[in-house]
């Protein structure tokens, strides 16, 4: 059995392979891992061909203001805001489309 602490990401040491976390004897060696975060957020998607792209918000044009990389899309918080900004930029195309992401 592989028991890593959840805390450090480390393994644990023999005869504490039961515990979640270093403590018994002694501390985690290793500083904490970072928590993975996920963010929920509305993006501006359009299909070009069977390629759905997301806006970067950098661009206005559709060449380059569209990528399939939607780790660069433009989050919204709230789908209002993502409906104004869809109706601006694209008229009737598009969609507001709500993603989460989890970053590391
Ligand atoms: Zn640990």
């Amino acid at each position: 059995m592989d028991a890593k602490c959840e805390l450090c990401g480390e393994p644990m040491p023999e005869g504490e392979q039961m515990f979640k976390y270093h403590g018994l004897s002694g501390p985690c060696p290793k500083p904490p891992l970072p928590k993975s975060v996920e963010e929920v957020g509305w993006c501006i998607v359009r299909y070009f061909g069977s390629d759905l792209t997301y806006w970067n918000g950098r661009f206005l044009d559709s060449s380059r203001g569209f990528e399939t990389d939607n780790l660069k899309a433009i989050r919204f918080a709230r789908q209002e805001d993502a409906s104004i900004v869809l109706s601006w930029l694209l008229g009737n195309e598009g969609a507001a489309q709500e993603h989460m992401w989890v970053c590391p």
